[in-house]
């Protein structure tokens, strides 16, 4: 017995990273899984690898940040599987590291466009289809950058802020409907997101950005995406009914300085 056997899952941003660990996770608990990406290669890769677990899964192409897409991922999920009960609301990018001064205007607005309105999207529709059920887990991926500043990255700290916010406002609006929405706010985990922002950081060393992030967690470690799957399979589960509108950090205690 799964500790998500019969429920279906819907994850965006699948096709790497925290997404993809937490797809495996949840099909190894029996779930059935529903993979969104802007990435057909990496969805795929993923959904492979959900298969060999022996889960049923779909991949559905999306930009999260339009609403056609978002309205298509949804129904394509209703049409496979008929529900959806858990909904980790997870794509995302960094964006630049730039001093405010030198930070990109388009930058800026793309950065929100996926962050902000790509989970507002995902939001509004998931919510929809989990009121009709009368029962339903989300889980948005926000960060530490959702709690707390970090310096160069304005436009990322300024979007994780914003879906800490959501998580509570739809967490209160939807409470009565059997809904739960929470948020999980990572520190560093060792994904391509953090090999990126290492390389931003010093090109010519990207090893830098890792000493210096590792000395910065009083853990001492860089996570690794299974600690994340671990728990978002948690707050996905029904182990979890009395957590609803918590932005919970998983950082090694980064934000308990
Ligand atoms: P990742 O880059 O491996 O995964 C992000 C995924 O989102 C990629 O597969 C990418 O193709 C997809 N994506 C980007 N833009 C998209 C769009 N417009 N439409 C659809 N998909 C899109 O990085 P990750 O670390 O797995 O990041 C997942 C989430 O975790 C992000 O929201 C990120 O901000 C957050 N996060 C990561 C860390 C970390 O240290 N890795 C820390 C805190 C929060």
């Amino acid at each position: 017995m799964g500790r998500l056997d019969d429920k279906v899952a819907l994850i965006t941003g699948a096709a790497g990273g925290l997404g993809r660990q937490t797809a495996i996770r949840m099909a190894e608990e029996g779930a059935k899984i529903a993979l969104v990406d802007l990435n057909v290669e990496g969805g795929e890769e993923t959904k492979k690898l959900v298969e060999e677990i022996g889960s049923k899964s779909i991949f559905i192409q999306a930009d999260v940040s339009k609403s056609s897409d978002v309205q298509n991922y949804v129904k394509k999920t209703i049409e496979e599987f008929g529900k959806i009960d858990i909904f980790f609301n997870n794509a995302g990018i960094e964006g630049m590291v730039a001093p405010v001064e030198d930070y990109d205007e388009d930058e800026f607005d793309k950065v929100i466009a996926i962050n902000v309105k790509g989970v507002f999207l995902g939001l509004k529709y998931v919510l929809k289809e989990m009121k009709k059920q009368g029962s339903g887990s989300v889980i948005n991926t926000s960060s530490i950058g959702g709690l707390v500043g970090h310096e160069n990255f304005i436009g990322y700290v300024a979007s994780k802020h914003a879906v800490s916010g959501m998580t509570k406002d739809a967490a209160i609006e939807y409470g009565k409907h059997g809904i739960r929405v929470n948020a999980i706010a990572p520190g560093p985990i060792n994904t391509d997101m953090v090999k990126n922002a290492a390389h931003k950081h010093n090109p010519d060393n990207p090893q830098e950005y890792y000493d210096l992030v590792t000395s910065l967690v009083p853990s001492r470690m860089i996570g690794e995406p299974e600690h994340v799957a671990n728990l978002v399979t948690f707050l996905g589960s029904d182990e979890s009914p009395y957590i609803n509108g918590a932005i919970i950090a998983i950082d090694g205690a980064m934000t308990a300085i």
